[in-house]
């Protein structure tokens, strides 16, 4: 995907091509428009067809209550929507035996219990925030019907991360209500929550799209959920679980954290789609003063997040630099920022945890599925991750 595309969008015109080929890759037969996908054929009626298409915008466009994606607009939320899809996961089948075994021995260091214990009181919080946000604020003004798919699956798997921390706090036997009360004395992080939700309650209440100030507020509301809480917020503490986990404990709680991660990057991406296509739609929403809204909001939540990585981990332990993690907070805060083609806030440009990306990578190779159960994996719904193969 081209990264720079937000900073010049010319018109908000749209185009509806003459052509139907040209418009949907499907050829003509009659009133048909005919196009084959995969192994699929579909015929659509042309002249619906067309309309439907027409009417597809990000907000504003035509809303129909059968969620009817086909003739596809945007190919990109659907291509995300399948890879979504193709790393699903479940939570409980996840081995905690180890883990349980860890927990109530002295194979954790007491830093090393404490980044497990604010691991689980941070993310039980952080996976509803984001799941209640996506579906009151985000997927309910998104009109285009593939954007909705992908949206409403987003929501789907914060409910499994929420799932996944019921998992292992049911696991390791730890008191829920305990967890809660202290993890809402922590400072940091009723710092960072607030800041994040600050304007939800008003965004619910409901927004007039076709103004300019409250467009914008939808598109901060989609950049603070998925670029800042989820792309920057999220992965100091999540690179934290998983040094542990490299040291070979809290395994199980570890490769949840690593399928989280992993779907976490897909709502990152779509996040980064619906933002660039709405502004593409809506280029009276990318003024200089908004973007450099953008950015100083940004700029809070790194400040916010370093707070919290100085409350995760104190001083350094073994096989964490706390400074590490801090350049890690200015890494992806700059990688989300520059992404979206805004200007970066820091002079960090390495990535200090490369292992972790190859961690992730290497577990997208792996699948699921195959050393578990699998009664409800159809054929193609796991090994095909491309739109043209799924549909
Ligand atoms: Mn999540
Ligand atoms: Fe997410």
């Amino acid at each position: 995907m081209s990264t720079a595309v937000l900073e010049s969008y010319p018109t908000a015109e749209f185009d509806i091509p003459s052509d139907i080929s040209a418009e949907f890759g499907a050829r003509e037969e009659g009133n048909h428009a005919v196009f084959t996908i995969g192994q699929k054929t579909f015929r659509l009626d042309k002249e619906k067809a067309r309309a439907r298409m027409a009417g597809k915008r990000v907000i504003n466009g035509e809303r129909s209550a059968e969620l009817n994606v086909l003739p596809l607009k945007y190919h990109e939320a659907y291509r995300i929507y399948k890879q979504m899809k193709a790393n699903h996961w479940e939570p409980d089948v996840i081995d905690m035996t180890k883990d349980c075994n860890q927990w109530n021995s002295d194979a954790l260091s007491p830093k090393e219990r404490w980044i497990v214990e604010m691991g689980v009181g941070y993310f039980s919080a952080a996976e509803g925030i984001v799941g209640d946000s996506v579906l009151h604020v985000i997927e309910d003004n998104l009109t285009a019907a593939e954007l909705k798919h992908a949206s409403l699956r987003q929501i789907a798997e914060e409910s499994i991360h929420m799932d996944s921390l019921l998992h292992i706090i049911g696991s390791l036997n730890i008191d829920i209500d305990e967890v809660t009360a202290k993890f809402q004395d922590i400072p940091s992080i009723r710092k960072k929550n607030a800041f994040i939700t600050r304007h939800m309650p008003e965004l619910k209440r409901g927004m007039d799209l076709t103004q300019t100030v409250d467009k914008q507020k939808f598109a901060k509301a989609i950049f603070g959920i998925t670029q800042v809480m989820e792309g920057t917020q999220f992965y100091a503490l999540f690179a934290m679980i998983l040094s542990i986990h490299r040291q070979n404990k809290m395994t199980g709680i570890g490769q949840m954290f690593q399928y989280t991660l992993r779907d976490e990057s897909n709502h990152i991406a779509l996040g980064r789609y619906l933002l660039e296509q709405l502004v593409k739609e809506n280029p009276d929403i990318w003024t200089p003063e908004f973007r450099e809204e953008l950015v100083a909001f940004m700029a809070e939540g790194v400040e916010l997040e370093k707070e919290f990585v100085r409350d995760c981990l104190p001083e350094d332990a073994v096989g964490m630099s706390l400074g590490e993690f801090l350049s890690y907070v200015d890494y992806n805060a700059d990688r989300r920022l520059a992404s979206l083609g805004l200007p970066t806030l820091s002079n960090v440009k390495e990535n200090p945890f490369l292992w972790l990306d190859e961690v992730i990578f290497l577990k997208k190779e792996k699948n699921f599925f195959e050393t578990r159960v699998t009664e409800y994996q159809t054929s193609g719904s796991v090994q095909n991750a491309s739109e043209d193969d799924l549909i």
